[in-house]
């Protein structure tokens, strides 16, 4: 056996136990251990997934049990780099490794929240979500299609088929949103974000600090965290 690398001391290590699709595009990917039952973790955070010799890419946590499981959801995308290849190929009964989670796209007090983003945005907004059971929540996911949707407990959810790259800030613009600014959660494709940023802080007048951008990806660019 080969002697571990500076980077793969530093991470944990699990086994993969199951991997489903959980929409047509995506899949679920179960991963179990001894090393879970500890692991600290907010959702909305994400772990940085060793996807072969060398290279991370960065999945939200979809769901973390202390009982020793986490779960993560990865899309298969047309340009499948590393981190697409490696949701294909993955099986049940190997070993990953990653970082511990990480990442400050986590729920925070507001009289209300919207959340906007796209299909990879949806699993860090599921157990965001699952997190506020008892609060207002405003959701637009655009999607490629109606398979691509998962469940999310949006308290007003618009689902939007993908259509140019205003489609998300035009939708989020057509909401009819209380006076008063919530907390913005923005995640997915780096422009559509910035597109609903600038939307709610120079059109609706939200304070910056109210606005959590997070970009997961963007056109052209790899492997963005
Ligand atoms: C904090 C964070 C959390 C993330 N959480 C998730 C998650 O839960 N699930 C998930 O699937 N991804 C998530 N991502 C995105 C993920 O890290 C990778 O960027 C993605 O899987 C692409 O990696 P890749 O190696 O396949 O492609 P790369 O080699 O990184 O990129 C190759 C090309 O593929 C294209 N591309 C990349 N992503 C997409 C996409 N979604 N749709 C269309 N084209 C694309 C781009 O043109 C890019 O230049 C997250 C990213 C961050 C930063």
């Amino acid at each position: 056996m080969s002697k571990p690398t500076l980077l793969e001391r530093f991470l944990v290590r699990a086994t993969v136990s199951a991997v489903e699709h959980i929409t047509p595009r995506m899949r679920h990917i179960r991963l179990t251990g001894d090393s879970l039952h500890r692991l600290e973790w907010t959702p909305g955070q994400h772990v940085r997934v060793l996807v072969d010799a060398i290279r991370l890419r960065s999945y939200s946590v979809w769901e973390h049990s202390p009982d020793g499981y986490l779960d993560l959801c990865v899309l298969d995308h047309p340009a499948a780099g590393p981190g697409a290849r490696w949701s294909r190929e993955v099986r049940a009964g190997q070993t990953v490794a990653f970082t511990r989670p990480q990442g400050r796209l986590v729920p925070r007090d507001a009289a209300y929240h919207l959340f906007a983003g796209d299909e990879t945005a949806a699993v860090a907004f599921g157990p965001m979500l699952r997190a506020l059971p008892n609060s207002v929540s405003y959701g637009v996911v655009e999607v490629e299609g109606p398979d691509d949707r998962l469940p999310l407990p949006f308290t007003r959810a618009r689902w939007l088929e993908r259509n140019g790259p205003d489609g998300l800030a035009d939708a989020v613009r057509g909401l009819d949103l209380p006076a008063a600014p919530g907390v913005a959660y923005l995640a997915g494709e780096a422009r559509a974000c910035q597109a609903v940023r600038r939307h709610l802080v120079t059109e609706r007048g939200w304070p910056r600090r109210s606005v959590v951008v997070k970009p997961f990806w963007t056109p052209g660019k790899r492997g963005l965290d």
